[in-house]
Order: structure tokens, then sequence, then C-alpha cells
């Protein structure tokens, strides 16, 4: 392939023949793309039958094919915030630190603040993510551009406040008709009530309906700290988990993020209402939320658990191979026993259940399936030797071993080359230095 030929490759869809690559599972195929959002054709040697038709050919050169990764809880535009306040108490960390500087959030900064993370996102091997947050207008022309998808969700904050509470609803109802009028496969809208502790009885219970409503997911944090417990308890009479159920939020649908402080009856509860729930390990240990999600429980119980990094501040990179290695030694380590979350599970976190829960596909590489796919380089330190590739994915490599990501047809990452990396680089940190100056005028 020559120079012209790899900046072509980016710029429209393109019939594409990937060659020589390695499944998880170990299997040895072929992927042909014909131009299309599906995998036009799947299977071990392919490649003669498609070799004329190909307008590229890419070698994986026995690189492991991954169907892309989804990253079920973040705050894309909080990159911008990345480094800017580690290691404190959270309640301290949130006031004095990162809602002053929220404060004076633009849609530019939040379009750049996407911008950057779809970068990272790309990078590292996800191809889709679910994301809460303001302006969110911005961040649908962010996920746009980049050409990854997306479950877009309005941070939904009344405070038990009847006025705020009906500029929150305007301002859902005006993102999800901002998202529908767009019309692209790759967006959706969810409605996102931020957390019981934010968010009153009556404002949850408008977002259930509206949800029911409009056709679409509800995305929400859930019992992430002890306190968010016994304060609803205190204030309710009741645990978090019950609370959201009694107002009409726990379906197939919703997207729960955190999870740490769920008891057994709570987890059987999201069970029997199939809801997904997003373990955020490496947000959860760096604020000390002291407790880890119950994942056998959860597991136990039939609710479906994936994988989530949280924001950037928290965290502090979107980097979901980390997250996968991160959730599986969490789990061992709180729950004293190695034996939970092996390799294989820790990966359908990130794979299989992270696409049923955004509602894209099945997260399984096959002929029709989205054209979501990522090469993770197999000539590396981290995959040699490999035994078992789940357990190199989960235990060895990080987001770096990606070298080329593939979203809804189209090649996004060749070789690690990603097209207009340094602009965002540079207009994303011009961003994050003005809304510091900003927030300490
Ligand atoms: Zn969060």
């Amino acid at each position: 392939m020559t120079d012209s030929d790899t900046k072509d490759i980016f710029s429209k869809k393109k019939s594409l023949l990937i060659t020589n690559v390695v499944t998880a599972e170990g299997k040895q195929v072929d992927i042909f793309i014909d131009g299309q959002e599906t995998i036009s054709d799947f299977g071990n040697e392919i490649r003669k039958q498609h070799r004329g038709e190909a307008d590229f050919i890419i070698d994986g050169d026995g690189a492991i094919v991954l169907p892309g990764l989804s990253n079920t809880h973040t705050h894309a535009a909080m990159s911008l915030l990345r480094g800017y306040a580690d290691d404190m108490i959270l309640q301290d960390w949130l006031s004095q630190k990162i809602w002053p500087l929220e404060a004076h959030l633009t849609a530019d900064d939040v379009y750049w603040g996407t911008k950057l993370a779809c970068l990272e996102m790309i990078r590292t091997g996800t191809t889709a993510f679910n994301d809460m947050y303001f302006q969110m207008e911005s961040a649908a022309k962010a996920v746009d551009e980049a050409g990854i998808r997306a479950v877009l969700s309005y941070g939904f904050i009344d405070l038990s406040l009847p006025e705020k509470r009906e500029n929150e609803c305007k301002a859902t109802k005006k993102l999800v008709a901002h998202i529908k009028a767009m019309n692209n496969s790759r967006i959706k809208a969810a409605a996102g009530p931020h957390a019981i502790y934010t968010v009153s009885p009556e404002g949850l219970k408008w977002c259930a309906e509206f949800a029911r409503e409009q056709d679409i997911p509800v995305h929400i944090h859930l019992s992430e700290t002890e306190k968010e417990v016994t304060d609803c308890v205190t204030q309710h009479g009741k645990r978090p988990a019950q609370l959201l159920d009694e107002c009409g939020i726990l379906t197939h649908t919703t997207i729960a993020a955190h999870g740490c402080w769920l008891d057994d009856d709570e987890c059987t509860l999201l069970g029997k209402r199939g809801v997904f729930v997003s373990h955020n390990p490496a947000s959860n240990m760096k604020l000390a939320t002291h407790r880890a999600l119950p994942y056998q429980k959860l597991n136990e119980a039939g609710a479906p658990v994936c994988i989530g990094t949280d924001g950037c501040a928290s965290n502090n990179n979107l980097d979901l191979f980390e997250e996968v290695k991160t959730a599986a030694l969490l789990q061992k380590f709180f729950w004293n026993d190695p034996t939970i979350l092996p390799a294989p599970a820790a990966l359908a976190m990130a794979t299989t259940t992270g696409a049923k829960a955004l509602g894209f596909g099945t997260g399984i590489l096959a002929t029709g399936a989205p054209a979501d796919l990522i090469l993770v380089a197999n000539h590396t330190p981290c995959n040699t030797p490999l035994h078992n590739i789940p357990s190199n994915l989960v235990y060895s490599c990080n987001g770096d071993s990606v070298e080329t990501t593939i979203c809804n047809g189209k090649v996004l990452m060749l070789h690690h080359e990603i097209p207009g990396e340094h602009e965002i680089l540079s207009k994303a940190s011009h961003a994050a230095m003005q809304l510091v100056k900003r927030a300490q005028a």
C-alpha cells in the first residue's frame, strides 16, 4: 500500500479485505467488508474469492481480531480535566475542584474534550461508549466526526427543586430531539437521571416515563458510595435500587454505573429487571469507595455486568484493556477468591455484554454483524508467548497494543495512524488551559 493509498482508506467507506488474523478463540480467519456497515464475509481462507473485489487489503500478519470494545459508563469531555485534581476525598474533590471548573465549561470545551476522548478510544480499541454530560449537542457533533458509536445522555440534576426540574426536562427533550434529527445510526440518545442523591423521585419518574415514550435507554449512577445508601435509607426508608424500581427506572434497557454497595436483594432485583450494571473499578479504587461491585452475586442473579472507565478525571484514561485487567484483579482481591472473573469473562464485559448494553449488535464477529473490529498486534512482548489469547489480552496487553480500529465499516486507525490526531491534541490542550484560566480568574 502506498502513502496516497493510506490517505484514501480513511477518506470514505471502501471495500476491505483483512487477511491472516486470529480470533480470541484461536481461529485463523479472513474478513471481507464490502463498503457496507456490516461484515460481508467472515471465515477461514475466504481471501481467494474476495481478493479481486477489495479496494484495500490489510495484511493482519497474525494479529488478534476482536469486536470493537464498548465503554458503558463515561463522561467523555472530562478528558479536559485529566490530572487537574487527584488524591482527594470524593466530596472535596467534587465540590472544591471538579464542579467549580465544570461551571465554566462551554459548548466548545465539550466539543474538543469529546474529540480528545474519541481519539483516545479509537487508539485503544473502543468503538462505542455510553456518555453522560452537559452541552451534549457538541458531544454529538464530535462523535459524528470521529466515526465511532455513542449513546448520549444529558446529566439530569434537579436537586429536588421544581423549577430546576422543568429546565432539566427541557434540556433532556431538546437533546433527544436533536439526536433523533441527526438520523445517524451510530449515535443514540438516552435519558440520564444523574443519581438518586441529585434527582428527586418526581424527576426519576419523569425520566423513566420519557424514556419509555421515546423508546430510549436510561443511564444512571447507582450505589457508588456507602453514604448514598445510608442517606437513601434514612430519607426514603429503602435502599437505592428499590427506590429506582418504584420510580420505574429499572428495565432491560437501563445501564446503572458503579453498583459498589448493592446488597443481595438489590442484585436479585437488578437481575429480575435485566438491568445492565457497569463496573468501574479504576474510578472506584481511586476514589476509595471502600467496596467492590458484587460481581458474583450479580452474575448469579442474572444481571449482565459490563465495564466502564468513568470520566477521565477519576481514572485517568479511557483504556478499556486496563479497565478489564483492573476489574479482574479487584474482584479477586476484594472478594478474596482468585477464581472470580476469569480472563474470558472479563473480556466479555467489554465485548459481548458491552455491545448488548449499548444496543449496538451482539459483540460477536460473524458474517452480517456490525463491521466494528480491532486488530491487536501479535508480534509484541505482551503477546509473546501466546499460550492462551484471552489471558494475554486481559492480563498482559494494554490499549497501546491495538494497531487498527474499524467502526461501521470505516477504517478509523490503520497501523497506529489516526488522521487529524495532531490538531485534536493541540486544540483540546488549548481548551483545557483556557478553561482553568477562566475558573481561576
Ligand atoms: Zn460517572
